[in-house]
């Protein structure tokens, strides 16, 4: 009987059960997960080249006989296993081709001589010979092996310990033949392709099934937030202007036109679901502030969640100073430290803090609007958590880190995103500049003329993991070079160890001026707003990724003198070098997101776990990025021309939920 899709391999009796237990560990359980374990590449080997007579860059697929092996030694211990090999059909002219293996035990108990091998590898020239170094191979056992692996444009499976791509491909190619499924021709077909052409249109195929599911996911998540009872904060905007008029600043085109999009947002009964992207600087905080006095002017409460505590602190500051002037009672709520301004009202009307506000939301019983700042550092779980009073709040979301576009359109998909495309006029440039580590002296003297022009500095380290004490003992003792270097200019030391309301006092006397630099670990990495500091010197640079490193020297160029940004960095590698050399070209945040997605490659920057997406199998976010646009324009249009799909009674909208429940114990 022919197996079907959702069969365990189990049931499956001629595949041994020691591979069972192999495939389990890829997760791999189904006879649907061994046939969707698809082929990371695929090699031509549909015809044997003639044995080379010179070297190429391009690799290249042969077959031969082993005509003779030997190992030789060299250096005392070390051996090169050598094996010769004559092209079968032999072409009198062809010369024989010699495989090279260094120290390689392995190899030598598995080929011999009379053997067929097929080998794939660059061919190179050595002295009068053509080599192949540490070629791929395979040995050639009988006819109906050359059946399955060569012959054939052969499929390549992504390395996995113990298995071999010889038995992953055997076992596929006969499990494609005991199967029965409607999607079974085009499955089969990316495995074991009959042309490039039908593999390209194969595959496209299948990515864009992939990134539909993922689209739908998305687009129902959204759906069905839209389904909750949400508030209407409408309000007349009397509160807001009084705040714009104080600003010491008019809004930006772009800052009022996304504050008008929030207005009509707010003003609607449907709960809104907002990502508020804009560079670093480009002044987010301010149009969140108006959004929450809209909140507040109609009676609702408002919350501003951030990921640490200083910043928490700092955004209590900064609404005290703009707000408690219009009158609007503001309450600091985290895990260590609780706060209430001089109360005109019996209750708060704007709640600031960290996650403690998720836990410990006394108080905070009508939230019109929830702005959680940098929200990739919260989990899915933990937003959940905070929408979950009825009726729906009003979310804001705002990320620091500007994301490629398709990224944004995946990770950020159930929200509508508004963009603040445009810095402030007033800005003063940051030239950006990385430099070996020898050049200190030359950067020390341009730092002391910063300092003695009035300006101030941050020196940052890159502590990865600042529950270590060796980090805390090593950021010291380089805070005790740096007090020399300096002086006698003052120096101070912040990092994550210290006690928060040390760290408070800390920050605050380098805010007023009273500290020249600040020798810091990246607990500045976000929201640190001090105009007057002009410098920043990043120690082993090469260590911060660039998403991170433009991060932080957003915390410079924030006043009207022109700032100066320093990458140090010891290591001269190319990789390095090619990304700290994007910070020196581009100010741009989504400039510096999309080359760090082209430099990283198509790792998993999706986060999987945070954004409560499956992983995908076959698309590329980056490559297929188009594919992945019409997949979103093609789910909408479905949840558009059937609103019913994202109804609690539908069976395909219950598979989400079972799966978002999932997600929640990830994060
Ligand atoms: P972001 O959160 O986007 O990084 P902020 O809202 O913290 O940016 O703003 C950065 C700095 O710019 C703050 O000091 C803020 O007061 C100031 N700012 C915001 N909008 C403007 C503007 N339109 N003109 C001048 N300065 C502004
Ligand atoms: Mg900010």
């Amino acid at each position: 009987m022919p197996h079907q899709f959702h069969d365990s391999l189990g049931e499956i009796e001629w595949i041994a059960r020691p591979r069972l237990t192999q495939l389990r560990r890829l997760g791999v359980e189904s006879v649907e997960d061994l046939l969707r374990h698809y082929p990371r590449r695929h090699e031509d080997r549909r015809e044997f080249a003639n044995f080379p007579s010179e070297e190429s860059e391009q690799p290249i697929c042969l077959c031969g006989e082993v005509v003779k092996t030997q190992i030789k030694r060299f250096g005392g211990w070390k051996k090169i296993f050598e094996v010769t090999l004559e092209q079968s059909d032999a072409h009198a002219l062809s010369q024989p081709l010699v495989c090279r293996w260094f120290n390689v035990h392995y190899v030598q108990k598995m080929i011999f001589g009379d053997q067929r091998l097929v080998v794939f590898g660059k061919p190179r020239l050595r002295g009068k010979r053509i080599c192949m170094e540490h070629p791929e191979f395979e040995i050639i056992e009988n006819d109906e092996e050359i059946s399955i692996h060569f012959r054939r444009i052969a499929p390549i499976y992504p390395a996995t310990e113990g298995l071999s791509q010889r038995v992953l491909r055997g076992l596929i190619f006969r499990l494609l033949d005991e199967c029965e499924d409607d999607g079974l021709a085009i499955i089969r077909e990316l495995h074991f392709p009959r042309s490039w052409e039908s593999l390209g249109s194969v595959r496209e195929a299948l990515v864009r099934e992939e990134f539909l599911d993922m689209q739908m996911l998305i687009g129902l998540r959204r759906a069905r937030a839209r389904l909750r009872n949400g508030r209407a904060n409408d309000a007349e905007g009397k509160l807001l202007e009084r705040f714009l008029r104080a600003l010491p600043f008019s809004l930006t085109n772009a800052q009022a036109r996304v504050l008008e999009e929030l207005r009509r947002d707010l003003r609607s009964p449907l709960p809104m679901n907002r990502l508020l992207q804009g560079d670093v600087g480009s002044g987010k905080t301010v149009v969140a502030i108006a959004a929450m006095l809209l909140a507040v002017e109609s009676g609702s409460q408002a919350a501003l969640m951030a990921p640490t505590q200083i910043l928490a602190e700092q955004h209590y500051e900064v609404l005290r100073r703009w707000l408690e002037p219009l009158g609007v009672a503001i309450s600091l709520r985290t895990g260590a430290r609780s706060a209430d301004g001089p109360t005109l009202f019996t209750n708060p009307q704007i709640f600031v803090g960290t996650h403690a506000l998720l836990f410990e939301p006394e108080g905070l019983e009508n939230p019109g609007l929830v702005v959680i700042d940098e929200q990739h550092k919260f989990g899915v779980a933990q937003r959940a958590r905070l929408t979950s009073f009825e009726p729906a709040p009003d979310v804001l979301v705002m990320t620091a880190t500007p994301i490629p576009r398709t990224l944004s359109m995946t990770l950020y998909g159930d929200l509508d995103v508004a963009t603040i495309d445009e810095m402030p006029a007033d800005r003063g440039r940051i030239v950006t500049a990385a430099r070996d580590e020898s050049k200190l002296p030359e950067v020390l003297a341009f730092l002391r003329r910063e300092l003695e022009a009035g300006r101030q500095i941050y020196i940052v380290y890159p502590l990865i993991d600042e529950s270590e004490k060796l980090d805390a003992k090593a950021a010291s003792a380089e805070f005790e070079k740096w007090r020399e270097r300096l002086r006698p200019f003052s120096c101070e030391l912040l990092h994550g160890r210290i006690p928060a309301p040390e760290k408070q006092a800390i920050m605050d006397r380098f805010r007023r001026g009273l500290t020249s630099a600040l020798v810091s670990t990246t607990v500045i990495e976000v929201g640190v707003d001090v105009p007057n500091a002009t410098v920043m010197l990043i120690e082993n640079a090469e260590r911060f990724g660039l998403a991170q490193l433009h991060q932080l020297r957003g915390r410079i160029g924030r006043g009207e003198h022109k700032s100066y940004c320093i990458l140090l960095s010891s290591d001269p590698s190319p990789e390095t070098l090619a990304k700290l050399q994007v910070l020196e070209k581009t100010s741009n945040g989504f400039a510096v997101a999309e080359a760090d997605w082209e430099l990283r490659g198509p790792g998993d920057l999706l986060g999987t776990a945070q954004s409560g997406l499956p992983a995908l199998k076959l698309g590329n976010l980056r490559t297929d990025a188009k594919l992945m646009q019409e997949a979103r324009v093609v789910a909408q249009k479905i949840l558009r021309d059937d609103p019913d799909l994202a109804r609690p009674e539908n069976q395909r909208f219950r598979d989400f939920v079972v799966e978002e429940e999932n997600f929640s114990h990830v994060s």
